[in-house]
């Protein structure tokens, strides 16, 4: 049993979601009301809690450089003081933003280190509001400033109550799927979860060659070693009878 079908299915994802996004952002660009507002160098959405499928890590981990792998560590320390912390799921995704200081991949010049093998998730997040909204911690708003927003968002193309495009995000979501399905034919188990903690775990502990021994090797591995943290990993399959 191999990876290689399953990142091969990864690549064609990734140009199918292009190809779509970019369809879907000259789709909406035609639309007098919205703009699409994203550009190089911003990285005001690079502070939200990334979740993928571990099969998008695996070429991010293979790519790593060393700079971005020692501020990777530094992030990863600080990951589980706030997952062990968090009250509730609301309560990590506040702090992971925060308090993490953003993608450890961002270079200094605000782009995105390994642009190409972003996950689907980065990929399909496409602002139509001036991208200052994205870096907006909602929970701090009047209620009248939240309400004027909301109701300045065009609910048809947008995931509402976000100001985000919907329809790339959809897109991204079903590719996700199929990732984990055929995760899930090929090994028995599929794995998603937050995209820094899996990319440590491939690259700390070479997860890739314990997810093919199947559920119950991969469950007691994460178990037995304490990886298994609050908020960060998903981990779906069953464990087959003795
Ligand atoms: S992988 Fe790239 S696009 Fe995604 S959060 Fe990190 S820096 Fe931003």
């Amino acid at each position: 049993m191999s990876w290689q079908a399953i990142l091969q299915q990864l690549a064609a994802g990734q140009q199918q979601l292009d190809r779509q996004t970019q369809e879907e952002c000259a789709r909406v660009r035609n639309n007098e009301r919205v703009g699409i507002f994203c550009r190089s160098g911003c990285s005001n959405c690079c502070s939200l809690t990334v979740n993928c499928s571990f099969a998008e890590v695996l070429p991010l981990a293979g790519l790593i450089n060393s700079e971005q792998r020692a501020s990777l560590d530094k992030k990863i320390e600080k990951l589980r003081e706030i997952s062990q912390q968090a009250s509730d799921l609301k309560d990590f995704l506040r702090r992971f933003r925060e308090q993490l200081g953003g993608c450890p991949l961002l270079t200094a010049d605000g782009s995105c280190g390994l642009y190409s093998q972003r996950p689907y998730s980065c990929r399909a997040l496409l602002s139509t509001r001036n991208s200052n909204w994205c870096a907006v911690d909602f929970a701090s708003l009047h209620p009248l400033e939240k309400q004027a927003f909301l109701s300045s968002l065009d609910p048809e193309l947008v995931a509402f109550p976000t100001h985000y495009l919907a329809a790339p995000q959809e897109i991204a979501l079903e590719l996700e799927a199929l990732l984990l399905l055929a995760m899930r034919e090929q090994f028995g188990v599929a794995l998603a979860g937050n995209f820094l903690y899996q990319i440590w775990l491939e690259l700390e502990h070479r997860l890739s060659e314990i997810i093919p021994q199947g559920f119950a090797a991969t469950r007691n591995y994460l178990e037995q070693n304490q990886l298994d943290l609050p908020f960060l990993l998903q981990l779906q399959g069953e464990a087959k009878e003795a």
